[in-house]
């Protein structure tokens, strides 16, 4: 059953995930303002929880009331000074300039080079964040010598991350601490919990998917009609019902691009993500060396990073 209704404002509203919103934008569009009032009594009749994505310019005062009168989460560039839920930053450059805000959760969207070269900067800037979520825009382009440098710079920030738990503070970052605190697969289920609404009416299974010019999967007015729903479940993704790298996206857009299937992970998204897994072991225990903590979490020692090769040996 759907539970969340991403609405995109526009065809500029700010990606917070692995696709580019600019990308194949042929004309600023505005959702129309019909459109976002019946995208709201659906949400309503459905009981779904609905997340706007803002576009990094200002909105007409018509559509500023109805999202401030909506009771919703909201997504938005942190090149606007709209106070959100979640602000996203593009890139290290804009992160060194702006003015983080407490309670705020960030997206920072980098490029593996720009991660590479800068990461310095997370860990210089890590207190002042409640959260930062670290999406990679081309995990698809890692390589095995990226999968050796992205170890060592997890590890790098395993360290800063337990120097400051053992001074009481505490903090979020994706990538390390979420599985942690994970006990089952918590991930984006786009097409299974999560549906998008684009500017044009219709729904997508999730913003990627519009932008790239899939087909929609249904309209507000007959509501959703998702061919082969079942495969975005995680019961039907043969690899991922059996994985522990919880934390993990389990995206089902870089599926379809890189294997051509909904439910069949690419071996770059599995080694990721049980590097960052194998990471927060290795944080755990670093913790665990000074004081009790998280007494019930255990991240059992795997002697593989690709789950596909894990089965094969089986
Ligand atoms: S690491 Fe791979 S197998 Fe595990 S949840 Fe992610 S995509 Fe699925
Ligand atoms: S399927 Fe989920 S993780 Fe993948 S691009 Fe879409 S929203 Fe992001």
């Amino acid at each position: 059953m759907m539970k969340y209704l991403v609405i995109l404002l526009s065809d500029q509203s700010t990606s917070f995930c692995y696709y580019n919103s600019s990308d194949n934008i042929e004309e600023n569009k505005l959702m129309p303002l019909e459109t976002l009032r019946n995208a709201i009594k659906y949400a309503f009749m459905e009981d779904l929880f609905i997340q706007f994505v803002l576009p990094p310019f200002s909105l007409p005062k018509e559509y500023e009331d109805i999202i401030t009168s909506t009771k919703a989460s909201i997504i938005a560039p942190s090149s606007t000074s709209y106070k959100a839920d979640v602000m996203v930053v593009d890139g290290f450059l804009e992160l060194n300039n702006i003015e983080i805000l407490k309670d705020v959760s960030y997206v920072l969207r980098t490029s593996k080079k720009d991660f590479f070269e800068h990461y310095e900067e997370i860990t210089r800037r890590i207190v002042e964040l409640s959260r930062l979520n670290i999406v990679l825009t081309d995990i698809e382009d890692f390589k095995e010598d990226d999968f050796i440098l992205y170890k060592q710079i997890l590890d790098e920030f395993a360290c800063c991350v337990k120097d400051i738990t053992l001074s009481g503070e505490t903090i979020q970052l994706n990538i390390l601490t979420d599985r942690l605190v994970e006990n089952e697969m918590n991930n984006c289920n786009a097409g299974c919990k999560t549906i998008t609404l684009a500017p044009d009416g219709q729904f997508y299974i999730c913003p990627a998917f519009y932008y790239a010019k899939e087909q929609p999967v249904g309209n507000l007015e007959n509501g959703l009609m998702i061919k082969n729903s079942h495969l975005y479940k995680l019961e039907y993704a043969p690899l991922c019902r059996e994985c522990d790298a919880y934390q993990c996206k389990r995206c089902v857009y870089l599926n379809k691009r890189l294997t051509r299937e909904v439910n069949t992970p690419s071996k770059e998204q599995c080694v990721v993500s049980h590097i960052e897994r194998n990471a927060s072991s290795f944080l755990l225990l670093s913790i665990r060396e000074h004081i009790i903590f998280m007494p019930k979490t255990e991240i059992k020692e795997i002697s593989y990073l690709d789950p596909f090769d894990n089965i094969k040996n089986k």
